[in-house]
C-alpha cells in the first residue's frame, strides 16, 4: 500500500484550526492591551461620542477619535511599532500609519510635521510628529485624528444596532484602549 505522504484535505483542516487557534487568543490578548495616550500633553480634549458617529463628512461614519490640542503638541507612538507609511494625502493631510506586534494597524492623521518615515521602527512613547490642520481638517480646530485598525476581527465589538456594526470588529474605538494615568 502505498504512503501517502501530503495529505491534502487533513493538512488544510489543521492550517483552519491554526488560524482559528490564533484568532482565539488575539481576541483573549486584546481584552488586557492597553496603549499609551498618543498626545504627550496634559491639555488634549476629545468628544466621547465622536467615534462612529454617522453621518461624517465624506465618510459614512468616523472611524476614530480627534483628540484636540494646540498646534504643535507632540504625537507619539502609543505602541512599539513599525511605520507600514508615512505620506499625504487630500483628507488625511500629513498621515502616518504603524502596525504594531499584535497585529493593530495605528492611523494618525491632520499632522502639521511628520517626523518618521516609512519603514522605521518606533518604540512606544518615541515621537511621530506633529498636531495640525492638514488635509481636511483645514477649517477644524487643531486635532489629531487617531484610528486603530485590528488585522484579526475582535468579536465582542460586533454591534447590531450601528451603521455598518460589522466593521466596529476592525475599527476599535481609540477611547476603551487608552490607558488612564
Ligand atoms: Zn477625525
Amino acid at each position: 500500500m502505498p504512503i501517502n505522504k501530503f495529505n491534502a484535505p487533513h493538512t488544510i483542516k489543521l492550517i483552519l484550526l491554526a488560524l482559528a487557534c490564533l484568532i482565539v487568543l488575539f481576541n483573549i490578548v486584546e481584552l488586557f492591551e492597553k496603549i499609551t495616550f498618543p498626545v504627550d500633553s496634559q491639555i488634549t480634549e476629545w468628544n466621547t461620542e465622536s467615534f462612529w458617529k454617522a453621518p461624517w463628512g465624506n465618510s459614512s461614519v468616523h472611524r476614530g477619535v480627534d483628540l484636540f490640542d494646540d498646534l504643535g503638541a507632540k504625537v507619539i507612538n502609543p505602541s512599539s511599532g513599525l511605520v507600514l507609511k508615512s505620506g499625504f494625502s487630500n483628507n488625511g493631510g500629513n498621515y502616518v500609519y504603524i502596525i504594531s506586534p499584535s497585529l493593530k494597524v495605528y492611523y494618525f492623521a491632520h499632522l502639521s510635521k511628520r517626523l518618521c518615515q516609512t519603514g522605521n521602527y518606533i518604540r512606544n512613547g518615541e515621537p511621530i510628529g506633529l498636531v495640525g490642520d492638514s488635509g481636511n481638517a483645514r477649517y477644524s480646530p487643531f486635532h489629531l485624528h487617531f484610528s486603530i485598525f485590528s488585522c484579526v476581527p475582535i468579536f465582542r465589538h460586533y454591534d447590531f444596532k450601528a451603521v455598518l456594526g460589522w466593521q466596529k470588529m476592525f475599527y476599535l474605538n481609540p477611547l476603551e484602549y487608552l490607558k488612564n494615568d
